[in-house]
C-alpha cells in the first residue's frame, strides 16, 4: 500500500520518531482519532495513552502524556510531551512507579498531591498497557 502519510514524534529534547505509515491512532483528550491519507487540517490536544501507526500491515505502539497533534498535508506531527517507543518502555521502572503512586496516593494529605499520584500511576499503567499491547500484536517483546 502507499505509504502518502508522514509521522513525525517529538519531544522537547528529542525527535522520537519519523516515519512513512499508512495509519495513525493517537489519544486526543476527548477520545482517540484516526488519521488516513488527505486528512483535513486537524489540531487536537493529546491525552495520556498508546499513539499507534499501521506499517506493511502491522501495528506499531508509541507511548505518549500530553501535548499536540496535528495534521497538515500529509502530515501529522506529534508534539508531545512526553514520548517513549514501545520497545524503549522500562517494564520494571514502570511497576515501580506504580506502586510509588499508589503509596503516594493513600498518603496524600491534598487534592494536589492526590491528583499528582494519580497522574504519575495514570502514565505508569499506560506505558505497562502500550508495551504489552505492541507485544501482543507482535511488534515489541514482553
Ligand atoms: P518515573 O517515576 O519512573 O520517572 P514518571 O511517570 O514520573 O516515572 P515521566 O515524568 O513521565 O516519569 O518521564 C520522565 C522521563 O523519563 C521522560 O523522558 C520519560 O520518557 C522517561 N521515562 C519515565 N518512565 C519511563 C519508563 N518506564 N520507560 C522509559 N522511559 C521512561
Amino acid at each position: 500500500m502507499a505509504k502518502d502519510l508522514r509521522l513525525e514524534v517529538v519531544t522537547p529534547d528529542r525527535l522520537v520518531l519519523s516515519q512513512e505509515v499508512e495509519y495513525v491512532g493517537a489519544p486526543g483528550i476527548e477520545g482517540e482519532f484516526g488519521i488516513m491519507p488527505n486528512h483535513i487540517p486537524f489540531l487536537s490536544a493529546l491525552g495520556v495513552g498508546s499513539l499507534y501507526y499501521k506499517l506493511d500491515g502491522k501495528y506499531y505502539y508509541v507511548f505518549v502524556a500530553g501535548g499536540f497533534a496535528e495534521v497538515s498535508s500529509n502530515k501529522v506531527t506529534i508534539l508531545a510531551e512526553i514520548a517513549e517507543k514501545a520497545e524503549d518502555i522500562d517494564l520494571e521502572r514502570a511497576r515501580r512507579a506504580e506502586q510509588r503512586a499508589r503509596e503516594r496516593m493513600q498518603k496524600a494529605e491534598d487534592n494536589i498531591a492526590q491528583a499528582r499520584a494519580q497522574a504519575a500511576l495514570q502514565r505508569a499503567m499506560q506505558r505497562m498497557t502500550c508495551r504489552s499491547t505492541a507485544s501482543s500484536a507482535g511488534t515489541c517483546s514482553l
